[in-house]
């Protein structure tokens, strides 16, 4: 059993991971490390909810102060972790004090991934990752204002849905010829496209952002050789992993922490959870995933490897994006070549978008439709195979599509 614990990074995987140790009957010590102000809190909210003003700062906070008291762990926030010794099985804080550990979490997850372009670091330019960007962008996010947003991913379509909402004039700039090409299929990219024009939102296909124009202060965005006047800019153009002191220490990184499939490293006392970590998934290919479910199941895979009661983790993954009232949730990975079926019409703002591959539900992408979500889930955990025409029958409900 080990008898010292330390947690680098205090987010949502490092707070499970307090969580499950204890559910596990560790006893000895945990130390979670932040370097922000806050003590954990959820991501998701901040570019819906929270940046429109409808959900309160409290509310942010995954667990109350009283909950690490509780659970005997000790959280150092606004301090930065700047080595890690393994041979020692130490690290050392930005303060310069070290600490000792039995085993090591990092779940350091991710930071944005920042343009660089002429102009980039102009006064108005603005990134959307933690509270304190919210917060900042909140003072100048103000109805009249024309916002240029470079990305027409789920942050950069997650801001112009609330901006929209709340009466800026907004402009999306997206390199790829379709939104969210990353994460949805082409009919569900349409339908957005679609809501987000009839909204109001001006989007730029196929554009990528040239330079930043202003004196001091943003006043344009220079895209497919024309200003767009502009007072306001978010960039939303991705994540990277913090993997920076797992690399320093010798572990072998690769756009993320390489983690086995019981979110250990090749050093049997580090560990790795969330968005930082690359692993080799339930369909035994190499993945690095950004999302709540991953950084929760990993990280009490985590836990339960680290009190030497390892589990294989292979769980669906599942995503979500709210933008306008339009619940978008996903589950599994799609291929690009896995047979699509469409359920329901896009026209009445409610339908799902079923991926079959080998015959069986591989991912879901449901708009509005939390039954074809949640069954879909099931069904691509189970594996069961489905006739596409009895899927895109509305008139058989999920239910009974379930058995297969
Ligand atoms: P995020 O979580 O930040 O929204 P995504 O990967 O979901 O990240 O979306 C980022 C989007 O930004 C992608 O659709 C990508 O094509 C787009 N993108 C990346 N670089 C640029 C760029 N320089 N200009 C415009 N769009 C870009």
């Amino acid at each position: 059993m080990p008898e010292q614990i330390v947690i680098i990074g205090a987010g949502q995987a490092g707070v499970q991971a307090v969580q499950s140790l204890r559910a596990e009957g560790y006893t000895g010590a945990i130390t979670m490390i932040g370097d922000e102000a806050y003590p954990p809190y959820q991501r998701p909210p901040l570019s819906k909810a929270y940046l429109l003003g409808s959900f309160a700062r409290e509310r942010l906070f995954l667990k109350p102060d009283a909950f690490y008291r509780e659970a005997g762990c000790e959280l150092i926030l606004n301090t930065v972790v700047t080595a890690i010794n393994r041979a020692a099985k130490k690290v050392t804080l930005g303060d310069g004090r070290t600490l000792s550990y039995d085993k090591l979490l990092l779940a350091t997850g991710t930071r944005v991934r920042k343009l660089s372009c002429p102009g980039a670091e102009l006064a108005g330019v603005h990134y959307l990752r933690d509270i304190a960007d919210v917060d900042g962008l909140q003072n100048v996010f103000k109805a009249g204002t024309r916002i240029a947003i470079v990305g027409g991913g789920y942050i950069g379509l997650e801001v112009a849905a609330v901006g929209a909402k709340r009466g800026l004039d907004v402009t999306v700039f997206e390199t790829a010829d379709r939104l969210m090409a990353r994460a949805v299929s082409k009919p569900v990219s349409t339908f957005f496209a679609e809501e987000h024009a009839a909204a109001g939102v001006k989007l730029n296909l196929n554009t990528s952002v040239e330079a930043f124009e202003g004196k001091e202060k943003i006043e344009g965005v220079r895209a497919g050789g024309i200003v767009h006047p502009a007072d306001l800019v978010l960039v939303g153009i991705g994540v990277v992993p913090n993997d920076m002191l797992a690399r320093e220490s010798g572990l072998a990184c690769q756009d993320g922490v390489i983690v086995d499939q019981n979110a250990m490293t090749a050093d049997p006392s580090v560990f790795a959870a969330g968005d930082c970590t690359r692993h080799v998934g339930r369909e035994g290919v190499e993945i690095r995933l950004e999302c709540v479910q991953n950084a929760i199941d990993q990280a009490k895979h985590a836990a339960l490897a680290m009190l030497g009661r390892p589990k294989t983790y292979s769980e669906v993954p599942w995503f979500w994006s709210d933008q306008y009232d339009l619940k978008l949730q996903i589950a599994g990975l799609a291929r690009p070549t896995d047979q699509l079926v469409l359920r329901g019409d896009p026209k009445a703002r409610k339908f799902a978008v079923f991926h079959l591959r080998d015959g069986a539900v591989a991912a879901v992408e449901a708009v509005n439709a939390a039954p074809e979500y949640l069954t879909g889930r099931k069904m691509i955990a189970d594996h069961i195979k489905v006739l596409p025409e009895k899927l895109a029958d509305l008139s058989i409900p999920m239910k009974q599509i379930a058995q297969g």
